[in-house]
C-alpha cells in the first residue's frame, strides 16, 4: 500500500523570517494526522529556522537540491549529511527548473539521488517532458530515458525508499494541467519503466507524485486516480490554506 505524499516546493521564495511564518500556518492548518504524508520544501537559508518549526508535528522538512559528494571543495554546494543534520528527510532531485537553468543532466540526478539513499533522506526525482517533446510524440521515450537515468545503479532493495514526481515542463507554474488521466497514463508508464528495471513487486511500492499547476481545484481529481500517489505543488504550497485544501484533497480522494 503506497502512503501519499505531499509535498510543497517553495522554490526560491521566502526569507528565513518569512519561511517561518508560513511554516507555522501550514502546521497550524495540518494538526491532525490523517495518513498522509507532508512535507515542505523551503529554500536552503530556511531550513534550519523552518525544521525549528516542523520539528514534532506531522510536517516533514525537505530540500530542493543536494551535491552528490561528502564535502570537498564544491564551493556554493550542500551535502546530504549537511541536509540530514539540519533534519531534513527529503530532498527533490532533477527539477525541471534545475535541468533547464543549472545543466541537470540525468547523469547528475542519478549521483544526487543515490548521494540522498546513503544519508537516509528520500529523494523525490523529477522527470517529465516538455512541450515540444510532448508535440513530437516523444514524451514516453524521454521520460523512460530519465527514469532510467535517474535509477541506473540503483539497488532493487533501494527503490521503495524512492519518490517519483512526474511534472511535463509544460505544465509547470503555466496553470496548465495534464489531464488526471493523461496523468494517470504517464504514472502507469513510468511504474511500467521500474518494473522493467526491478520487477514488478519493486515497481508497485514507488510512490510517483504528480506536479505542475496542482490546485485545491484540481487536487481531488489527479489523486483520485489510480496511478497517481500523491503531488508535488509549486506555486499553491506558498499558501498555507491552498496547501493544506490540496492535502484534504488527497485524504478525500
Ligand atoms: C513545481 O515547482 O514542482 C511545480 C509543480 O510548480 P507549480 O505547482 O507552480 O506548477
Amino acid at each position: 500500500m503506497r502512503r501519499t505524499l505531499i509535498a510543497g516546493n517553495w522554490k526560491m521564495y521566502k526569507t528565513p523570517s518569512e519561511a517561518v511564518v508560513l511554516a507555522e500556518a501550514v502546521v497550524k492548518r495540518l494538526s491532525a494526522p490523517d495518513g498522509i504524508d507532508v512535507v515542505i520544501c523551503p529554500p536552503f537559508t530556511a531550513l534550519e529556522a523552518v525544521g525549528k518549526v516542523v520539528v514534532g508535528s506531522r510536517v516533514g522538512l525537505g530540500a530542493q537540491d543536494v551535491h552528490w559528494e561528502k564535502e570537498g571543495a564544491y564551493t556554493g554546494e550542500v551535502s546530504a549529511e549537511m541536509l540530514r543534520d539540519l533534519g531534513c528527510r527529503y530532498v527533490i532531485v532533477g527539477h525541471s527548473e534545475r535541468r533547464q537553468h543549472f545543466g541537470e543532466t540525468d547523469e547528475r540526478v542519478n549521483k544526487k539521488g543515490l548521494a540522498a539513499l546513503a544519508s537516509g533522506l528520500t529523494p523525490i526525482v523529477c522527470v517529465g517532458e516538455t512541450l515540444s517533446e510532448r508535440e513530437a510524440g516523444r514524451a514516453n521515450e524521454v521520460v523512460a530515458a530519465q527514469v532510467k537515468g535517474a535509477l541506473s545503479g540503483w539497488a532493487s532493495r533501494d527503490v521503495q525508499f524512492l519518490a517519483l514526481a512526474y511534472e511535463p515542463v509544460w505544465a509547470i507554474g503555466t496553470g496548465q494541467t495534464a489531464t488526471p488521466s493523461r496523468a494517470d497514463e504517464m504514472h502507469a508508464h513510468i511504474r511500467m519503466t521500474i518494473a522493467g528495471l526491478f520487477g514488478a513487486d519493486v515497481a508497485k511500492e514507488v510512490r510517483i507524485l504528480y506536479g505542475g499547476s496542482v490546485k485545491p481545484e484540481n487536487a481531488k481529481e489527479l489523486l483520485q486516480q489510480s496511478e497517481i500517489d500523491g503531488a508535488l505543488v509549486g506555486g499553491a504550497s506558498l499558501d498555507a490554506d491552498a496547501f493544506a485544501s490540496i492535502v484534504k484533497a488527497a485524504k478525500s480522494s
